[in-house]
């Protein structure tokens, strides 16, 4: 690949449009912005910690940024192109919930087997509160990862196998819309 242009050509700006919740005129501004910050044109998962860990400037978000990572790394090349970084952005800023709570069951299900277990849940929910500890609103501090992880499934897990379908998934978080929130970090 050679240098960068600065602007981004008709083609994946049409495509882009039409991919994510953001105006042509949007894009092209944080395309600028990108290639400000990354001349490569992609970001390396600690490039990307480093991002990320300005959204949470009081706790410790590297675990979590490594997963939110993962899910957006779609061709799991180990870096974040314009593209990947776009379609997170705007499902985190301007999904519907249904794309929230899709791209967050994506997050939590490390394996990528189409189930959230409860080990996998339990890590995601350590990172988080590592992350947003200062600032969680006491009513969550009450509660340690491992409590938080078995009365999630004691809601969601309706057939009780121990995991998480996509649908149980959905299910749980629009009876309880605070848990989306917090399965983003965003408490
Ligand atoms: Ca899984
Ligand atoms: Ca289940």
């Amino acid at each position: 690949m050679g240098k960068q242009s600065s602007k981004l050509g008709p083609r994946e700006l049409s495509d882009l449009n039409l991919q994510t919740n953001f105006t042509e005129e949007e894009l092209q501004q944080w395309y600028k912005g990108f290639i400000k910050e990354c001349p490569k044109g992609s970001l390396t998962m600690e490039e990307f910690k480093k991002v990320y860990a300005n959204f949470f400037p009081r706790g410790d978000a590297t675990s979590f940024a490594e997963y939110v990572f993962k899910a957006f790394d779609e061709n799991k090349d180990g870096s974040l192109d314009f593209r990947e970084f776009m379609c997170a952005l705007s499902v985190s800023s301007r999904g519907t919930l249904d794309e929230k709570i899709q791209f967050a069951f994506r997050i939590y299900d490390l394996d990528g087997d189409g189930y959230i277990t409860k080990p996998e849940m339990l890590e995601i929910i350590k990172a988080i509160h590592k992350m947003v500890a200062s600032t969680m609103k006491s009513e969550h501090k009450k509660s340690t990862p491992e409590e938080r992880t078995e009365l999630i499934f004691k809601r969601m897990d309706k057939n009780a196998d121990d995991k998480l379908s996509l649908a149980e998934f959905r299910d749980g978080v629009k009876a309880d819309q605070s848990i989306v929130n917090f399965l983003q970090g965003l408490t």
